[in-house]
């Protein structure tokens, strides 16, 4: 729904595709699963498949039906269950519609084994257990798994996740048990996640699998998005609805969490948790307005929240705010926003409320590669 409330989502289609591009530069033997999983990480799904309708060379997804509604759509390219099948009709679906489907535990086989024959090959990523501990085959149940899926008509990639690709201990030690499972495995392989992707080019594969990193944010604590070369995808922004003139020792908000050391000009922006703004960003968290970086002060509201205009006097209502993303009001990466909230962009794109309306941004250009 189209409101007159300033609040709006703004999606750029063009970044999606210069982060793609660029995990294709970083990745340039590998062919890569775009992830567009929760709803493209909030990003929407059928933006993201436009975004990259002519590029990708295939989608990953966690639904079944969803991936069914791709190609109902028309999408041609392969298409990856990332968290495989739950049900026989899903293995009807895998085959009819030539999905690609992780197998990750016994049962899971089990349940595609009973579903065949099949006339055709299906596709399987069979995912191996690195030491994410999550989903996976173990070494011990590795060979029983391999012989099972032999029995059928199946093309096979190996397929692992890694845990800490974006930190201090990196991939190697994944890659090392990798190949001790793989053993003589010539057969094609998926690694990299977005961390891997850019800084572990050993772990890539012939598959990588970008999430995070076609939204334009950065997987790491240390390294910002535009040190990557990537681009914003996601600009969420409002306005000031209300502007209070405060004498010092005076308390903004619920709970009085902020006392006024001076006398202040507080703006009120009409975005609060409700929209998808984290309720933890505590006073501090970076926010634009007019063009000028400032902080939020106080605690956030269901539909408001507060930050200070005492240095920025031209701010007054319907002066316009960025909360993060590169918008009209200036520049705040969502990875700080995330950063002072205590979380990471992932969660602060993926919790954008249905509320917000969401406003395509064909404006952005497409970027130098
Ligand atoms: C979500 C997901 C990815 C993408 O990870 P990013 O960190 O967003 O790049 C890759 N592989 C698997 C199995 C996933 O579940």
């Amino acid at each position: 729904m189209k409101t007159s409330r300033p609040i709006r989502v703004r999606i750029a289609p063009a970044a999606i595709r210069n982060n793609y591009r660029l995990a294709k530069q970083h990745a340039p033997n590998s062919r890569a699963w775009a992830v567009i999983k929760a709803n493209a990480y909030g990003h929407g799904q059928w933006r993201a498949i436009d975004a990259l309708r002519d590029e990708a060379d295939g989608f990953a997804v966690l639904e079944c039906e969803n991936a069914v509604a791709l190609r109902e759509a028309g999408v041609m390219q392969p298409i990856l269950l990332l968290e495989g099948i739950f049900s026989a009709r899903d293995v009807r679906a895998v085959v009819e519609h030539r999905l690609t489907t992780v197998i990750h535990c016994p049962e899971q086989l089990e349940l595609l084994v009973r579903s065949g024959p099949f006339a055709a090959s299906v596709s399987v990523c069979l995912k191996l257990n690195t030491g994410m501990n999550r989903l996976g085959f173990t070494a011990a149940s590795l060979p029983n798994a391999l012989d099972a899926l032999r029995q059928l008509p199946v093309d096979i990639t190996l397929m692992t996740h890694f845990a800490e690709a974006d930190g201090e201990r990196g991939v190697d030690w994944q890659m090392e048990r990798f190949r001790a499972m793989a053993g003589d495995w010539k057969g094609p392989v998926s690694l990299g996640n977005s961390a891997a992707i850019l800084r572990h080019s050993g772990a890539h594969g012939d598959w990588v699998r970008p999430g995070i990193m076609l939204y334009g944010a950065s997987p790491f604590v240390d390294q910002s998005a535009e040190e990557l070369g990537l681009q914003s995808a996601m600009t969420l922004e409002s306005a000031i609805i209300g502007v209070q003139e405060v004498a010092a020792g005076e308390r903004v908000g619920y709970g009085g969490t902020f006392t006024a050391e001076r006398a202040m000009r507080i703006g009120v922006v009409a975005c609060g948790y409700a929209d998808g703004y984290p309720r933890h960003a505590p006073t501090g968290t970076p926010i634009a307005v007019l063009g000028r970086r400032t902080r939020t002060v106080g605690r956030v509201s269901m539909d408001m929240l507060a930050c200070d205009l005492t240095d920025i006097p031209e701010a007054g209502i319907g002066a316009p705010v960025t909360l993060w993303g590169n918008g009209l009001a200036g520049k705040v990466p969502a990875d700080e926003v995330a950063a002072a909230a205590g979380t990471i962009a992932y969660e602060l794109f993926c919790a954008v409320a249905p509320r917000v309306p969401v406003v395509l941004d064909d404006t952005a250009v497409e970027g130098g590669r």
